[in-house]
Formats: C-alpha cells, sequence, structure tokens
C-alpha cells in the first residue's frame, strides 16, 4: 500500500522569525491519522521548523542540495549539512530547473547526494506547455527519469523512499492545473518508464505526487485517482486554511487505502 503524503513547498517564503509559528499552525490543523506530511521550507528556516514540529509526525525537507559534499561553492548547502534539519529533500524542481540551469545529469549527482546522506528525495519532473501542446509530455518526462535516474540502483533509491512529484510546469503557480486524468496517465507513464529501467514491480511501490496549483478546492480531483499519491504544494502550502483542507481530503484516500488492504 503506498502512503498519501502532502509535501508542501515554501520557495523563497517565510523566514526564520515566522517559519517556526507557520509550521506549529499547520502542524496543529492537519493531525490526521495516516497522512504523509512534509514541509520544505528555505535553507534558513529549517532549524525554526524542526524546533516547531517536534513530535508532530511531520517531515522537515529541504529545497535542494549541492551535488558536491564539500569545497568552493560560495552559497551552497550540501547533503550532509543537512544532518539533523532535514530528512526529506525536493530535486529537480523546475524553477531550479530555469533558473539554476540544472540538467538531468546533475539533478542525478544531487539525488545521489541525498541518498547517500539519507535524506527522502523527492525527484520533480514535468513538461513545458509546448511539449504538451506538441504531444511529447510523456517523452519528455520519461527523458527527465532516465537522465536522472541513469546509474542509480533502484534497490537503493526505493530503500531511500524515492517519490517522482509529476510537476507540468505549465500548471506551477499559475492557477491552471492538469486534469486528474491527465495526471494519473503521467503517474501510469512514469512507473512504466521506472519498469523499464529495470525496476520491475517495485516500481509500482514508488509514490507519484502531482504538483501544480493544487489547492483545497481542486486536489481531490486528484487523490480520487489511484495512481496519484499526494501533492507537492507551493503556493497553497503557505496558508492553514488550505493545507488543513488538503491534508483532510488526503487522509479519506489514506482510510480507503487501508480498508482496501485490509
Ligand atoms: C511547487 O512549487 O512545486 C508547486 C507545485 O507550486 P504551486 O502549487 O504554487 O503551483
Amino acid at each position: 500500500m503506498r502512503p498519501v503524503i502532502i509535501a508542501a513547498n515554501w520557495k523563497m517564503n517565510t523566514t526564520p522569525a515566522d517559519a517556526g509559528e507557520l509550521a506549529r499552525t499547520i502542524a496543529g490543523r492537519t493531525r490526521e491519522a495516516d497522512v504523509v506530511r512534509v514541509i520544505c521550507p528555505p535553507s534558513v528556516c529549517l532549524a525554526a521548523v524542526r524546533d516547531a514540529v517536534v513530535g508532530e509526525g511531520i517531515g522537515v525537507g529541504a529545497q535542494n542540495v549541492h551535488h558536491e559534499l564539500a569545497g568552493a561553492y560560495t552559497g551552497e548547502v550540501s547533503a550532509p549539512m543537512l544532518a539533523g534539519l532535514a530528512t526529506w529533500v525536493i530535486l529537480g524542481h523546475s524553477e531550479r530547473r530555469r533558473d539554476a540551469g540544472e540538467t538531468d545529469a546533475l539533478i542525478g549527482r544531487k539525488l545521489g547526494r541525498a541518498v547517500e546522506a539519507g535524506l527522502r528525495p523527492i525527484l520533480c519532473v514535468g513538461e513545458l506547455l509546448d511539449e504538451r501542446e506538441a504531444g511529447r509530455a510523456v517523452d519528455v518526462v520519461r527523458a527527465q527519469l532516465a537522465g536522472a535516474l541513469a546509474g542509480h540502483d533502484p534497490d537503493t533509491l526505493r530503500a531511500a523512499g524515492l517519490v517522482i512529484a509529476y510537476e507540468p510546469v505549465w500548471a506551477i503557480g499559475t492557477g491552471r492545473t492538469a486534469s486528474g486524468a491527465d495526471a494519473s496517465a503521467m503517474a501510469d507513464a512514469i512507473r512504466a518508464a521506472l519498469r523499464d529501467a529495470g525496476w520491475g514491480s517495485a516500481a509500482d511501490d514508488v509514490p507519484v505526487l502531482y504538483g501544480g496549483s493544487a489547492t483545497s478546492g481542486n486536489i481531490a480531483e486528484f487523490l480520487a485517482e489511484p495512481a496519484i499519491d499526494g501533492a507537492l504544494v507551493g503556493g497553497a502550502s503557505l496558508k492553514p486554511d488550505e493545507m488543513a483542507g488538503m491534508v483532510g481530503r488526503a487522509a479519506i484516500t489514506a482510510a480507503a487505502r487501508r480498508a482496501a488492504d485490509a
């Protein structure tokens, strides 16, 4: 049975002075059983969020790691530096692909560093609008997966709890979303790509999240799809009401899965 996960990507929002309070408020309003909750604040807010959610069962994640362990990389944060601060990490977010020029090969190196450091990776993939309109969405996502996962042992990644977030770039921060059916079809394509890459039936155990303007108002469409295991949420994750609504809906899916599994 795959978990149901709601992961908050706070992007470049909050400060160490206010992140803890926001995390505490969200924690207090999302205590439903069986939903995996993760908050990924800016790196300078990790300690505040970690301290705010002690005992709440919420995972804390970074939004990126460097592909080297240490050295002359001004302004960067390496995976070992996150020890004690984070247990999850977002990798390959489209904003980093766009703004920092991250390639699939580089993301693959980051993935290795994350796993070595014991961080649970959320690997983001997703197509641009023109790629979808040209009917190339699946090919693009397959290529992103192939590039990032090349050379990685499926068993190691599976043991690390690899999560894939399907985030169509045209849906991120735009108020536009994929349809549940399209997201589900992409989740199937992602697992098929993993199977083709040697994962075998282990591909079916990999959680696939949807990301792109998810809110409490539209999350049900995605969580109604058996292939979708939750959401990676940007803008709405900064609002406690929204988080409460999304986690509340996710708890319904989690309970249904548990009942079906019993
Ligand atoms: C994201 O940052 O991963 C994201 C999906 O953002 P938003 O929910 O704001 O579209």
